[in-house]
């Protein structure tokens, strides 16, 4: 077996993307499960020497007081969605992990995650001193395990949004804020991203959350020879969004109004029941049908909290669309599928392309990942087909266009 070298920091460690993460990963060292779901393990990417699960380490940041095993058995009792044995196989890799998972920060994340926080979570700590602690913890990691690269992941509760407008355009601007409480409009989510960049680690945001979106982290990125990307993983119903809006385009099928209907039951969605967070996630999953489109139909996406789904989501989206002599027609769509079931594999695949953008010596934005997210940085394009080319281009050692 390889010594790890590659360390995965999960932050929001015993969620429910961050447990089937790691139950994934587990499951894949042990050869206990088939590749399904994983993009890294298609054929056009066997050529690239990616990783192997086994040069892989985990730890991370999270903020309740819970055991990693425990959150992994409700996504098979609560959800059935894991098959149970399958996480008493990996127990002792899920017990090893706990081990390793710091105390997060919750620094202007909003009131409904400060409620989910326990005991051991920093207060009133400034962005500069909640920075240098969770840097900290990284290195302690690093050190601990001798790393050779550490990949930082978001894969936290979703934060409110903040105006990106806000966030001053250059990191000197911004790095001047850090000790003024009053000022900074930073949520976690970004301290983490400029703990993680600063310290010349890569970060992943896969959450809405404002992360490494600005310039001002993008620009910390480059000065620090490394990489992010972002944001917010594209796993489902916008997914097949981003498929069928360049159908509608291609026929010149003029889309009238697209409704989207989301319920499901996990931890994640009752964080969106709260009006604030739900905010930044409808958003994210709004924009892109207009930019595929080239025209705003009338859309309307909601969420809302089902709690006996659990983590099974189902999505009943409604598209009127107008067609030859102006005739209205209607596609109808339902999706149901598991949500971290949908998520975790394409976490593994973000880190496995993002260590070879490390090793290729890659720096700033990755746009060559933007077929995993709803909003990815630094790119135009939306339909997923030609996302997805610029990662074969990528594969093939062009530079990446969009
Ligand atoms: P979850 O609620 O199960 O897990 C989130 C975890 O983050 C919880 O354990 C929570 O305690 C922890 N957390 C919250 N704030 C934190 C902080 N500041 N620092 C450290 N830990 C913190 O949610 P999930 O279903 O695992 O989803 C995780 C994120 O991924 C969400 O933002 C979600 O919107 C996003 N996402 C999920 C999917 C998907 O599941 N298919 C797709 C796209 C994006």
């Amino acid at each position: 077996m390889a010594r790890p070298g590659i360390g995965i920091w999960l932050v929001g460690a015993k969620g429910g993307v961050a447990s089937t993460t790691i139950v994934g990963l587990a499951a894949l060292k042990q050869g206990l499960t088939p590749p399904f779901g994983l993009v890294s393990g298609l054929p056009q990417f066997g050529h690239l020497g990616l990783a192997d699960w086994n040069d892989f380490a985990v730890a991370g940041h999270e903020i309740r007081d819970v055991r990693l095993v425990d959150e992994a058995m409700k996504l098979a009792t609560t959800s059935r969605a894991i098959d149970p044995r399958l996480i008493e196989q990996c127990r002792a890799d899920l017990a090893e992990i706990d081990g390793r998972v710091r105390p997060g920060t919750i620094y202007q994340v909003g009131r409904t995650i400060e409620g989910l926080a326990g005991a051991e979570v920093p207060r009133g700590e400034s962005p500069r001193d909640a920075i240098a602690r969770v840097r900290e913890d990284m290195a302690g990691f690093v050190r601990a395990a001798g790393l050779k690269h550490l990949i930082v992941v978001n894969v936290a509760s979703t934060e409110p949004p903040v105006d990106l407008a806000s966030v001053p355009p250059t990191w000197a601007e911004l790095e001047a804020l850090l000790d003024r409480v009053q000022e900074c409009p930073l949520p976690a989510s970004s301290l983490y991203a400029i703990a993680a960049l600063g310290a010349g680690h890569s970060y992943v945001n896969f959450t809405p959350s404002l992360g490494s979106a600005p310039e001002a982290i993008d620009e910390l990125a480059r000065l620090r020879n490394t990489r992010h990307m972002g944001c917010d993983g594209k796993t489902g119903e916008t997914l097949l969004k981003s498929v069928l809006a360049p159908m509608f385009q291609l026929r010149n099928l003029r889309v009238m109004s697209w409704v989207g209907h989301n319920i499901f039951g996990n931890m994640d969605g009752q964080v969106l029941n709260d009006p604030v967070n739900k905010a930044a996630k409808v958003a994210s999953k709004d924009h892109l049908l207009g930019e595929i489109l080239g025209y705003k139909p009338q859309t309307h996406v909601s969420i809302e909290y089902i709690e006996s789904l659990g983590d099974w989501k189902t999505a009943w989206d409604h598209v009127h669309f107008a067609g030859f002599l102006g005739t209205p027609m209607t596609l109808q769509f339902i999706w149901q599928g598991c949500d971290s079931l949908l998520a975790a594999p394409l976490v593994l695949d973000l880190i496995r392309f993002t260590e070879l953008a490390h090793r290729r010596g890659e720096t700033g934005r990755l746009t060559f990942l933007a077929s995993f997210f709803k909003s990815p940085y630094g790119v135009e394009e939306h339909g997923f087909v030609r996302q997805f080319q610029m990662l074969e281009a990528w594969a093939a050692g062009e530079a990446a266009g969009e």
